[in-house]
């Protein structure tokens, strides 16, 4: 079984046509289909591999044009539901000059964020390899509770759970309940992926050495696995742990780096589940994994720089 279901949000984010302008200095926005979750199960479906999407959408016009993207990348969508009463989600965000990214948020409460544990896919859960998820979907009820339901049928089926919790700050009410919230689930996790940014904010301590990053390893995890940009990544498995560096390319935009990075992970983690032990299996498939998402970061946009697992390999080749 090579199933990797992903659940949370999908959503619209507008984007300046022009770089380095803040939300209000932008001339005019492009629509570019986004949500973490989603970009992973687009990931893991254009490397080749069997990918869901399992999240609520708006009965709108931006909800049947997202899932059609999914489609369209050959992702499940059989666990996708509509919202009538509310609309999909909509993000306007920017990168501005002084390197600053600006965000603002329409969800009021948005199609998201109203799913609830009855609409769950049970059956489309339990046959997945890897449930995958993040911590926007624990914000606010009733998504928190079929967030967890999820997570529950999931482990129970014998999924393994991968978690990126992709903080967005500005979602949540304070900086202490982020925090708590996304640590309410940690232990459950048997991959979890941050990046430094979220190592910061996790532990409060600005490095990212061993035993700083050692602080968030629970003896139940399988692989922990902080994200380092065009350093590559820091891995901590059970038995050994190291680094992997990543491969040159001329950045552009590395919007879904990150999620291009775990949509390979997890597609190589299905492949071969026993490269969670084996520590030249792993760096094979972490190898893979910065590529894929050293790769998304050459063109703008997350979903259309997702690539194909030939791009990836000949990435890997001519390094
Ligand atoms: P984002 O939130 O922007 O999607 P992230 O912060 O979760 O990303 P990053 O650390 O930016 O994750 O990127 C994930 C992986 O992609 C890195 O570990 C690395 O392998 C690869 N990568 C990202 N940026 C670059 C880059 N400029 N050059 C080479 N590889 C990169």
């Amino acid at each position: 079984n090579e199933l990797v279901v992903s659940f949370g949000e999908m959503l619209i984010d507008f984007v300046p046509t022009v770089a380095g302008v803040s939300l209000a200095e932008a001339p005019a926005f492009l629509k570019a289909p986004g949500g973490a979750p989603a970009n992973v199960a687009i990931a893991v479906a254009r490397l080749g591999g069997a990918a869901a999407f399992a999240g609520k959408l708006g009965d709108d016009e931006f909800g049947r044009m997202l899932a059609a993207i999914l489609r369209e990348n050959g992702v499940d969508d059989s666990a996708v539901v509509f919202d009538a009463g509310a609309r999909t989600a909509l993000a306007f965000v920017t990168l501005r000059a002084d390197g600053e990214r600006e965000f603002m948020f329409y969800r009021n409460p948005s199609a998201d964020m109203l799913l609830t544990a009855d609409e769950l896919n049970v059956g489309l859960l339990k046959r997945a390899a890897v449930f995958h998820y993040g911590s926007i979907s624990l914000i606010a009820e009733p998504c928190r509770s079929a967030h967890l339901r999820a997570m529950e049928v999931a482990k129970e089926a014998g999924a393994l759970l991968s978690y990126d919790p992709n903080l967005r700050e500005a979602l949540w009410p304070s900086r202490e309940e982020a925090r708590a919230k996304i640590l309410s689930i940690w232990d459950q996790a048997d991959i979890v992926k941050v990046s430094e940014v979220e190592l910061e904010f996790l532990t409060g301590i600005d490095s990212v050495e061993d035993d700083v990053v050692m602080k968030l390893w629970r003896p139940t995890f399988k692989l922990l696995l902080v994200t380092l940009g065009d350093q590559g990544c820091k891995y901590y498995a059970r038995d050994f742990r190291g680094s992997v560096p990543s491969y040159k390319v001329q950045q552009v935009d590395t919007t879904g780096a990150g999620d291009a990075f775990v949509g390979a992970l997890l597609r190589k983690i299905v492949l071969d589940p026993s490269s969670l032990q084996d520590q030249k299996k792993l760096e094979e498939a972490i190898k893979f994994a910065n590529a894929c998402g050293a790769i998304t970061t050459i063109k703008k946009g997350a979903i259309p720089s997702l690539p194909t697992e030939i791009e990836v390999l000949r990435l890997m080749e001519n390094a």
